[in-house]
């Protein structure tokens, strides 16, 4: 099967090199993006497709493909984005997604077969969100009476970052969730998408819900990298949750420097969030919780609470790491500073965490994650938002 071409002239394709070696295998080479003042480079997000000619005249339809460049760095360390786990998603119309393993060989490389049975086929990491989807989800509830869009600032190119709340402002509690610092990561607004679209559904649960509290939402922090398909730094070579110890730099952290000035503005008007997620993916999916410098109750009390919830409502199993609590001891020495849920805690005094969306497989279904099952991991969890305060008595 000739390969003719790969198109990457869309929005969030990747950005790569690739090249048919003489026995027809198509090589795609990945494109790293940088942090500044660092060493660390991440490659991990692929999304392009696959153009043929006349798949009906060619009796053999197969195709065979290796990925490469994902020698990536993290915290100054080496690190891959795969594994025996790896999965690669397929579609002809970009929106219906199949899934394929995606066999991990030698050189940190991954093999894709393909049975080509259409000129045109999409690849990419995981099922996409891309900008356009949450276009058109805002344009589906700006109208709602429970509903404020507001935009917040800039990325570093220009696109608009909003926030969207869902809910009544007086409500007494406050949750707050930010998708997408990382770009090639879009399991969070798969979530958020789930948990807006139940809160809306004008159930007795869901009214009940939002007596209760208020969420705010950051759906796509670094727009920028969604867009131009990159997987883990803004335009400036920024990671999105780093840095959060200290105030966010105007010029290379414009997405941060607009969440700080919601928080701050919430603080301002004594109404901070009293919950704060990060919502990302990777090979794990457990909740990461801070370790407080001082006075560590009650907010390990408090994510021991959200992870006992999170399990009694939700697929969600994976469990944390991080806080004293943990019932694995053998990572309680986890710690990655200046994350959002580090920052949030200590700069605003807000029980912040971070929770990992595993990219490869889900344990309490047992199945290759889709955007469908994060949207349910969404849904679910209005349940353990209204239990979480419901059950913390706050005043
Ligand atoms: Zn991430």
């Amino acid at each position: 099967m000739p390969l003719s071409y790969i198109y990457t002239g869309f929005e969030n394709a990747s950005p790569l090199d690739w090249e048919v070696e003489a026995d027809g295998t198509v090589r795609v080479s990945l494109l790293y993006d940088h942090e500044r003042s660092s060493p660390n480079r991440a490659a991990g997000h692929w999304h392009f497709q696959l153009h043929t000619e006349n798949p009906d005249l060619n009796p053999d339809s197969r195709l065979k493909l290796i990925l490469e460049n994902f020698d990536n760095i993290w915290n100054g360390k080496p690190g891959s984005p795969v594994s025996d786990r790896s999965n690669c998603f397929i579609s002809t119309d970009g929106q219906n997604w199949s899934a394929l393993p995606a066999e991990k060989i030698g050189g940190n490389r991954l093999q894709i077969q393909i049975e080509m049975t259409t000129d045109r086929l999409y690849l990419a990491r995981l099922e996409p969100y891309r900008l356009s989807d949450l276009e058109n989800l805002l344009t589906l509830i700006a109208s709602h009476p429970y509903v404020a869009v507001t935009p917040i600032g800039k990325t570093v190119e220009g696109r608009r970052l909003e926030l969207v709340r869902v809910g009544r402002p007086d409500a007494p509690y406050r949750v707050l969730l930010r998708a997408r610092s990382h770009p090639w990561e879009p399991g969070g607004n798969w979530l958020v998408q789930g948990l807006i679209q139940k809160l809306l559904d004008d159930t007795d649960l869901t009214n009940r819900c939002l007596d209760h509290y208020c969420v705010y939402i950051i759906p796509m922090a670094s727009k920028d990298g969604v867009a131009r398909g990159h997987t883990r730094f803004n335009m400036m070579g920024v990671d999105l949750n780093r840095n959060w110890e200290q105030p966010a730099d105007p010029n290379h952290a414009p997405e941060n420097l607009a969440l700080e000035t919601v928080l701050d503005n919430m603080r301002d008007g004594d109404n901070l969030p009293h919950l704060a997620i990060d919502l990302h993916n990777d090979n794990s999916g457990k909740i990461h919780i801070s370790n407080p410098v001082s006075n560590p109750q009650p907010y390990l009390a408090n994510m021991q609470q959200f992870e006992q919830l999170m399990r009694q409502h939700t697929w969600f199993t994976e469990g944390s790491i991080g806080g004293n609590y943990a019932p694995a001891k053998t990572v309680s020495g986890f710690r990655n500073p200046g994350t959002f849920g580090e920052g949030l805690l200590q700069r605003y005094g807000i029980d912040a965490c971070i929770l990992e969306l595993n990219c490869d497989w889900i344990a309490g279904l047992q199945k290759v994650p889709f955007g469908r099952d994060w949207e349910l991991l969404g849904q679910q969890m209005c349940q353990v938002f209204l239990d979480y305060f419901s059950l913390r008595n706050l005043t």
